[in-house]
């Protein structure tokens, strides 16, 4: 059989989505993907099709997440949970490296960079496969992270498309979904309607078009394609939450002396849960090990975060002592200066750092009263550097 091409969209039975878990795995991937533990959707191995989160969905507002069972048995009938992707690319705890004394010297030893075989991420939404690429920026520009690039380099993306909307999404002011465009081997469109429970499935790339090969798919009839439609019509209608990317960076640096900071700044917890949920936060600290015999010593690499205040500590106190401070440099990063050191915005829109923060913040409605004042100032709220 001819691999399929790259279009029309070609249509696998609901049916039959066990058979590309076997596809992956008989290639040779491990499969991450989503799974229910501890009451939430955290991504995890996925060895078979019934450990997907089949027939859940989540309930998720400022401050609020919950799970509930859905009667229809969708597959991916939900939204992001706390865990992006970050994990498996930019491990939370990594060895960088192991000196052992060696006679009158010393040895080092690198790390492994990588953990096991390839992976497969199985259920990748647009907003996040736009943070991937935020990401490739950070760790792959300037001098590459070993680990990031190894990991990256052996990644299979299987991208999901979003059947419905979180209240905290924000994705299309953002213009990075909801709708997957890019940056994918395969894409998943699961459609549930009159004409059937089955998905739209295209490959990106030659080695998604391989993986497709064993499949029994047929394609795309008209009343698919007018389902989905439909749906991403849905989708975009359900979405109220927006950040206009293109204005973030001019309101931000026009109004780093605005009082709604210290305002922010007494309702933060300086918690980090927003940095940690971040599918593009990128702190890190270093800590080394040694052992008790003096024999060697360990350096790993953390995840850290700038609401941290031992993060800012520099010689005998903190430059950002404020919680406001933190929270500045947070946002003012994210949505403004990460433009000057990547050439992109730092926020994709997902909406977690809303969802997971315990006192409700949300960033767009921050903007939004950082932005009233700068249009009623006249500050420039114009564009992003060229
Ligand atoms: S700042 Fe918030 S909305 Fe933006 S990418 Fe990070 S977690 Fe998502
Ligand atoms: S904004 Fe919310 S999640 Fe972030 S540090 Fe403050 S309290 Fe924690």
């Amino acid at each position: 059989m001819p691999l399929p091409s790259a279009g029309p969209p070609w249509v696998l039975d609901r049916k039959d989505l066990g058979l590309l878990l076997a596809s992956l795995r008989s290639s040779g991937y491990r499969v991450i993907g989503p799974r229910v533990r501890d009451g939430a959707i955290l991504y995890g191995e996925v060895k078979e099709e019934g450990e997907l989160p089949i027939g859940w969905r989540d309930r998720q507002e400022a401050g609020t997440y919950r799970l509930e069972r859905s009667e229809d048995l969708r597959v991916f009938d939900f939204h992001l949970g706390p865990q992006g992707w970050k994990p498996y690319l930019f491990p939370p705890h990594h060895l960088l490296w192991t000196a052992r004394k060696d006679g009158g010297t010393f040895r080092v030893e690198a790390g492994a960079t990588t953990d096991g075989g390839p992976l497969a991420f199985l259920g990748v939404r647009a907003c996040e496969v736009a943070a991937l690429r935020v990401s490739e920026r950070v760790f792959e520009g300037g001098v590459p992270d070993p680990t990031f690039r190894d990991r990256r380099a052996a990644l299979l993306i299987i991208a999901v498309e979003c059947s419905s909307s979180a209240p905290t999404c924000f994705c299309p002011s953002m213009r990075t979904g909801p709708e997957v465009t890019q940056g994918f081997d395969i894409v998943l469109r699961e459609l549930f309607s009159p004409w059937g429970h089955r998905f739209l499935i295209e490959a990106g790339t030659d080695r998604g078009r391989e993986l497709l090969q064993p499949l029994p798919l047929r394609a795309a009839a008209e009343e698919d394609l007018a389902d989905l439609e439909a749906q991403r019509q849905r989708v975009r209608e359900g979405i109220h939450r927006a950040l206009p990317v293109e204005e973030a960076r001019g309101v931000i640096l026009a109004n780093l002396e605005h009082p709604r900071w210290e305002e922010v700044g007494r309702r933060c917890l300086a918690c980090s849960n927003c940095t940690m949920v971040c599918p593009t936060c990128f702190c890190s600290t270093t800590e080394e090990v040694p052992s008790l015999s003096g024999e060697e010593t360990q350096r790993y690499r953390r995840w850290d975060s700038c609401f941290g205040l031992g993060f800012t500590q520099l010689h005998a106190s903190s430059v950002r002592s404020s919680i406001s401070s933190r929270y500045r440099q947070w946002m003012s990063h994210k949505l403004a200066t990460w433009w000057d050191q990547f050439g992109s915005s730092g926020c994709v829109g997902c909406g977690r750092c809303i969802t997971w923060c315990p006192v409700g913040i949300d960033l767009t409605e921050e903007f939004a009263a950082l932005r009233t004042k700068a249009a009623s100032t006249g500050a420039k709220a114009g564009g992003v550097p060229a």
